[in-house]
Protein backbone atom coordinates (compact mmCIF):
# COMPACT_ATOMS: atom_id res chain seq x y z
CA UNK A 1 0.00 0.00 0.00
CA UNK A 2 2.91 2.54 0.91
CA UNK A 3 4.35 1.28 -2.19
CA UNK A 4 1.10 2.72 -4.28
CA UNK A 5 1.02 5.83 -2.62
CA UNK A 6 4.97 5.94 -3.23
CA UNK A 7 4.25 5.79 -6.94
CA UNK A 8 1.12 7.68 -7.11
CA UNK A 9 3.13 10.78 -5.66
CA UNK A 10 5.66 10.25 -8.34
CA UNK A 11 3.61 10.52 -10.73
CA UNK A 12 2.15 13.77 -9.47
CA UNK A 13 5.60 15.35 -9.35
CA UNK A 14 6.45 14.02 -12.60
CA UNK A 15 3.37 15.06 -14.06
CA UNK A 16 3.36 18.79 -12.20
CA UNK A 17 7.30 19.07 -13.28
CA UNK A 18 6.66 17.94 -17.17
CA UNK A 19 3.78 20.74 -16.65
CA UNK A 20 6.04 23.69 -15.62
CA UNK A 21 8.41 23.15 -18.59
CA UNK A 22 7.47 25.21 -21.40
CA UNK A 23 6.86 23.66 -25.27
CA UNK A 24 7.17 25.41 -28.29
CA UNK A 25 3.74 25.52 -28.15
CA UNK A 26 3.17 27.35 -24.53
CA UNK A 27 6.25 29.69 -25.76
CA UNK A 28 4.30 31.10 -28.56
CA UNK A 29 1.52 31.89 -26.29
CA UNK A 30 3.78 33.77 -23.83
CA UNK A 31 4.83 35.62 -26.37
CA UNK A 32 1.74 35.94 -27.88
CA UNK A 33 3.02 38.19 -31.20
CA UNK A 34 4.69 35.35 -32.93
CA UNK A 35 5.35 37.23 -36.46
CA UNK A 36 4.31 35.17 -39.22
CA UNK A 37 4.53 36.16 -42.77
CA UNK A 38 2.04 34.59 -45.63
CA UNK A 39 2.69 35.53 -49.37
CA UNK A 40 -0.12 35.55 -52.04
CA UNK A 41 0.59 34.73 -55.49
CA UNK A 42 -1.46 36.66 -57.67
CA UNK A 43 -1.62 35.12 -61.43
CA UNK A 44 -1.51 38.36 -63.52
CA UNK A 45 1.64 39.17 -64.16
CA UNK A 46 3.21 36.68 -60.87
CA UNK A 47 3.37 39.44 -58.42
CA UNK A 48 2.94 38.69 -54.75
CA UNK A 49 1.37 40.41 -51.71
CA UNK A 50 2.49 39.87 -48.45
CA UNK A 51 0.39 39.47 -45.34
CA UNK A 52 2.09 39.47 -41.58
CA UNK A 53 0.21 39.13 -39.15
CA UNK A 54 1.25 38.29 -35.35
CA UNK A 55 -1.92 36.97 -33.55
CA UNK A 56 -3.16 40.23 -32.88
CA UNK A 57 -2.87 42.61 -36.10
CA UNK A 58 -2.01 42.65 -40.11
CA UNK A 59 -0.04 44.54 -41.79
CA UNK A 60 -0.05 43.79 -45.95
CA UNK A 61 2.08 44.64 -48.68
CA UNK A 62 0.99 45.15 -52.16
CA UNK A 63 -2.15 44.93 -53.30
CA UNK A 64 -2.00 43.13 -57.00
CA UNK A 65 -2.91 44.60 -60.59
CA UNK A 66 -6.46 43.75 -61.04
CA UNK A 67 -9.44 44.67 -58.73
CA UNK A 68 -10.52 40.67 -59.01
CA UNK A 69 -7.12 39.38 -57.65
CA UNK A 70 -6.86 42.09 -54.94
CA UNK A 71 -10.74 40.57 -53.67
CA UNK A 72 -8.93 37.18 -54.04
CA UNK A 73 -6.03 38.44 -51.26
CA UNK A 74 -8.93 40.00 -49.44
CA UNK A 75 -10.80 37.19 -48.81
CA UNK A 76 -7.50 35.34 -47.43
CA UNK A 77 -6.86 38.66 -45.29
CA UNK A 78 -10.07 38.20 -43.63
CA UNK A 79 -10.20 34.50 -43.05
CA UNK A 80 -7.56 35.46 -40.33
CA UNK A 81 -10.60 37.54 -38.76
CA UNK A 82 -7.96 40.19 -37.09
CA UNK A 83 -7.65 43.85 -37.50
CA UNK A 84 -5.54 45.91 -40.48
CA UNK A 85 -3.48 48.43 -39.42
CA UNK A 86 -1.51 49.34 -42.48
CA UNK A 87 -1.34 48.70 -46.35
CA UNK A 88 2.09 49.05 -47.49
CA UNK A 89 2.83 50.11 -50.86
CA UNK A 90 6.27 49.41 -51.90
CA UNK A 91 6.31 51.61 -55.28
CA UNK A 92 4.59 53.24 -57.89
CA UNK A 93 3.66 50.63 -60.03
CA UNK A 94 0.19 49.35 -60.95
CA UNK A 95 1.15 45.89 -60.30
CA UNK A 96 1.19 46.82 -56.79
CA UNK A 97 -1.29 49.66 -55.99
CA UNK A 98 -4.60 48.82 -58.44
CA UNK A 99 -5.97 46.90 -55.48
CA UNK A 100 -6.18 49.98 -53.53
CA UNK A 101 -9.92 51.04 -53.81
CA UNK A 102 -11.17 47.70 -52.95
CA UNK A 103 -9.12 47.51 -49.82
CA UNK A 104 -9.51 50.92 -48.59
CA UNK A 105 -13.82 49.62 -49.06
CA UNK A 106 -12.88 46.05 -47.34
CA UNK A 107 -10.75 47.94 -44.58
CA UNK A 108 -12.03 51.06 -43.68
CA UNK A 109 -9.59 51.57 -40.64
CA UNK A 110 -6.24 50.57 -41.85
CA UNK A 111 -3.96 53.41 -43.11
CA UNK A 112 -2.98 53.10 -46.89
CA UNK A 113 1.07 54.24 -46.22
CA UNK A 114 4.05 54.56 -48.69
CA UNK A 115 7.71 55.28 -46.68
CA UNK A 116 7.87 58.62 -48.19
CA UNK A 117 6.76 61.82 -50.51
CA UNK A 118 8.41 60.95 -53.42
CA UNK A 119 6.27 56.93 -53.75
CA UNK A 120 3.43 58.56 -52.93
CA UNK A 121 4.34 60.97 -56.29
CA UNK A 122 5.33 57.92 -58.10
CA UNK A 123 2.00 56.37 -57.52
CA UNK A 124 0.26 59.00 -58.58
CA UNK A 125 2.25 59.86 -61.28
CA UNK A 126 1.92 56.54 -62.82
CA UNK A 127 -1.77 56.37 -62.69
CA UNK A 128 -2.08 59.66 -64.92
CA UNK A 129 0.30 57.88 -67.08
CA UNK A 130 -1.29 54.79 -67.22
CA UNK A 131 -4.84 56.87 -67.93
CA UNK A 132 -3.42 58.80 -70.46
CA UNK A 133 -2.04 58.71 -73.70
CA UNK A 134 1.32 57.31 -72.41
CA UNK A 135 0.16 53.74 -71.80
CA UNK A 136 1.16 50.91 -74.24
CA UNK A 137 -0.12 48.16 -75.22
CA UNK A 138 2.28 46.59 -72.83
CA UNK A 139 -0.55 47.16 -70.13
CA UNK A 140 -4.48 47.22 -69.49
CA UNK A 141 -5.67 50.68 -68.91
CA UNK A 142 -6.15 52.28 -65.30
CA UNK A 143 -9.13 50.85 -63.43
CA UNK A 144 -11.34 53.65 -63.25
CA UNK A 145 -11.34 53.89 -59.44
CA UNK A 146 -7.70 54.85 -59.60
CA UNK A 147 -8.60 57.94 -61.88
CA UNK A 148 -7.27 60.83 -59.86
CA UNK A 149 -10.00 62.83 -58.14
CA UNK A 150 -10.83 65.68 -60.09
CA UNK A 151 -13.39 68.39 -60.67
CA UNK A 152 -14.59 66.09 -63.68
CA UNK A 153 -13.94 62.53 -61.79
CA UNK A 154 -15.27 63.71 -58.57
CA UNK A 155 -15.30 59.74 -57.44
CA UNK A 156 -11.80 59.27 -58.55
CA UNK A 157 -8.87 58.14 -56.14
CA UNK A 158 -7.78 61.17 -53.40
CA UNK A 159 -4.13 59.84 -53.99
CA UNK A 160 -2.72 63.17 -51.88
CA UNK A 161 -5.55 62.12 -48.71
CA UNK A 162 -5.98 58.31 -49.39
CA UNK A 163 -2.05 57.79 -48.93
CA UNK A 164 -0.18 58.32 -45.63
CA UNK A 165 3.16 58.93 -45.93
CA UNK A 166 5.42 57.14 -43.03
CA UNK A 167 8.81 58.81 -43.27
CA UNK A 168 10.21 56.68 -41.05
CA UNK A 169 12.82 53.50 -41.62
CA UNK A 170 10.26 51.30 -39.18
CA UNK A 171 6.41 50.26 -39.12
CA UNK A 172 5.33 48.45 -36.24
CA UNK A 173 2.71 46.01 -35.93
CA UNK A 174 -0.46 46.25 -33.13
CA UNK A 175 0.68 43.64 -30.73
CA UNK A 176 4.54 43.12 -31.87
CA UNK A 177 7.08 42.94 -34.68
CA UNK A 178 8.83 45.73 -36.74
CA UNK A 179 9.05 45.58 -40.45
CA UNK A 180 12.52 47.90 -41.31
CA UNK A 181 12.24 49.78 -44.58
CA UNK A 182 14.79 50.91 -46.75
CA UNK A 183 14.50 53.13 -49.27
CA UNK A 184 17.44 55.04 -50.02
CA UNK A 185 18.27 53.26 -53.59
CA UNK A 186 19.11 54.55 -56.96
CA UNK A 187 16.17 54.67 -59.65
CA UNK A 188 16.47 51.51 -61.16
CA UNK A 189 13.30 49.01 -61.79
CA UNK A 190 11.31 52.01 -60.42
CA UNK A 191 12.02 56.03 -59.57
CA UNK A 192 11.95 54.86 -56.05
CA UNK A 193 11.35 51.57 -54.07
CA UNK A 194 10.95 49.88 -50.65
CA UNK A 195 12.46 47.25 -49.63
CA UNK A 196 11.51 45.51 -46.25
CA UNK A 197 13.16 43.61 -43.57
CA UNK A 198 11.95 41.83 -40.88
CA UNK A 199 14.48 40.84 -38.00
CA UNK A 200 11.83 38.14 -36.53
CA UNK A 201 11.22 36.37 -39.54
CA UNK A 202 14.95 37.08 -41.18
CA UNK A 203 13.49 37.10 -44.24
CA UNK A 204 14.34 39.98 -46.91
CA UNK A 205 11.19 41.39 -48.73
CA UNK A 206 12.32 42.85 -52.43
CA UNK A 207 9.69 43.97 -53.79
CA UNK A 208 10.60 44.29 -57.38
CA UNK A 209 14.63 44.55 -57.13
CA UNK A 210 13.65 40.91 -56.94
CA UNK A 211 11.89 38.61 -59.50
CA UNK A 212 12.68 34.83 -59.20
CA UNK A 213 12.55 33.02 -62.37
CA UNK A 214 10.32 35.73 -63.89
CA UNK A 215 11.48 37.68 -67.05
CA UNK A 216 12.51 41.28 -65.13
CA UNK A 217 10.27 43.64 -66.11
CA UNK A 218 12.48 46.52 -68.04
CA UNK A 219 9.54 48.35 -70.49
CA UNK A 220 8.02 51.62 -70.50
CA UNK A 221 10.48 54.00 -68.97
CA UNK A 222 13.19 52.15 -68.08
CA UNK A 223 16.81 52.99 -69.48
CA UNK A 224 19.71 51.34 -69.66
CA UNK A 225 21.66 52.99 -66.92
CA UNK A 226 18.11 52.31 -64.60
CA UNK A 227 18.99 48.74 -65.37
CA UNK A 228 22.66 49.19 -64.83
CA UNK A 229 21.69 51.16 -61.09
CA UNK A 230 19.53 48.12 -60.34
CA UNK A 231 22.71 45.89 -60.99
CA UNK A 232 24.60 47.33 -58.52
CA UNK A 233 22.10 47.51 -55.95
CA UNK A 234 21.62 44.22 -56.32
CA UNK A 235 25.15 43.28 -55.54
CA UNK A 236 24.90 45.95 -52.66
CA UNK A 237 21.90 44.29 -50.98
CA UNK A 238 23.66 41.07 -51.56
CA UNK A 239 26.33 42.20 -49.68
CA UNK A 240 24.65 43.86 -47.00
CA UNK A 241 22.56 40.61 -46.19
CA UNK A 242 25.33 38.36 -46.89
CA UNK A 243 25.86 37.31 -43.23
CA UNK A 244 22.43 37.35 -41.99
CA UNK A 245 21.77 34.91 -44.76
CA UNK A 246 18.21 35.74 -44.62
CA UNK A 247 15.24 34.09 -46.47
CA UNK A 248 14.29 36.17 -49.67
CA UNK A 249 11.01 37.08 -51.18
CA UNK A 250 10.69 38.49 -54.16
CA UNK A 251 8.25 40.64 -55.84
CA UNK A 252 7.61 38.24 -59.00
CA UNK A 253 8.09 34.32 -58.31
CA UNK A 254 8.28 32.00 -55.46
CA UNK A 255 10.33 32.37 -52.57
CA UNK A 256 14.09 32.15 -52.56
CA UNK A 257 17.40 32.16 -50.55
CA UNK A 258 20.40 34.74 -50.90
CA UNK A 259 21.94 32.73 -54.64
CA UNK A 260 19.02 34.41 -56.56
CA UNK A 261 20.93 37.81 -56.38
CA UNK A 262 23.75 36.08 -58.96
CA UNK A 263 20.98 34.77 -60.76
CA UNK A 264 19.11 38.23 -61.39
CA UNK A 265 23.03 40.13 -62.17
CA UNK A 266 23.75 37.50 -64.83
CA UNK A 267 20.24 38.22 -66.13
CA UNK A 268 20.66 41.32 -66.63
CA UNK A 269 24.16 40.51 -68.19
CA UNK A 270 22.61 38.49 -70.43
CA UNK A 271 20.06 40.81 -71.34
CA UNK A 272 21.99 43.36 -72.08
CA UNK A 273 24.54 41.53 -74.68
CA UNK A 274 21.66 40.35 -75.83
CA UNK A 275 19.34 42.95 -76.57
CA UNK A 276 22.19 45.30 -77.30
CA UNK A 277 23.90 43.22 -79.93
CA UNK A 278 20.68 42.30 -81.84
CA UNK A 279 18.97 44.67 -84.46
CA UNK A 280 15.90 42.41 -84.72
CA UNK A 281 12.99 41.89 -81.71
CA UNK A 282 12.45 38.42 -82.03
CA UNK A 283 15.92 37.05 -82.50
CA UNK A 284 16.70 39.05 -79.22
CA UNK A 285 13.15 37.60 -77.96
CA UNK A 286 14.94 33.56 -79.15
CA UNK A 287 17.56 34.16 -77.86
CA UNK A 288 16.42 35.09 -74.27
CA UNK A 289 14.05 32.40 -74.42
CA UNK A 290 16.48 29.92 -75.05
CA UNK A 291 18.97 30.99 -72.15
CA UNK A 292 15.69 31.20 -69.62
CA UNK A 293 13.08 28.85 -71.24
CA UNK A 294 11.74 28.02 -67.92
CA UNK A 295 11.07 32.32 -66.80
CA UNK A 296 7.55 32.96 -66.67
CA UNK A 297 6.32 36.70 -67.95
CA UNK A 298 7.53 36.10 -71.56
CA UNK A 299 4.59 37.26 -73.73
CA UNK A 300 4.53 40.42 -71.44
CA UNK A 301 7.52 41.36 -69.41
CA UNK A 302 10.27 40.59 -71.70
CA UNK A 303 8.10 41.35 -75.04
CA UNK A 304 8.06 44.96 -73.86
CA UNK A 305 11.32 45.46 -71.88
CA UNK A 306 12.89 43.81 -75.38
CA UNK A 307 10.11 46.53 -77.37
CA UNK A 308 11.64 49.46 -75.03
CA UNK A 309 15.59 48.68 -75.77
CA UNK A 310 15.20 47.62 -79.28
CA UNK A 311 13.40 50.41 -80.77
CA UNK A 312 14.88 50.57 -84.10
CA UNK A 313 14.57 46.56 -84.10
CA UNK A 314 13.28 45.52 -87.72
CA UNK A 315 10.39 42.44 -87.17
ZN1 LIG B 1 6.00 44.44 -59.98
Amino acid sequence: MVKYRQMIGLLVSLWLLVGCIPNGNDADVDTGNQLQVEMFKGDFATVNSFIFSNGESIIVMDVQRKSYEAEKLIEVVKAKQLPVSHILITHGHTDHFTGMPVFRSAFPGAKIVVANQAIRDDIKDYAIYMDGFGATAAEPPLEAPLKPKTAAHPDGFDYENYIEVLNTDRLELIGGGVLELTTDYKEAEAPHMTTVYSPELNAIFLSDFGYNKVHHWQGDDISWQDIANWREELLRIKADYAERNPVVYPGHGDVTDMTMFDDMVQYIDDYTRIVQSNRSRSEAMRQMMELYPDYGEADFFLKYSIENHLVDGID
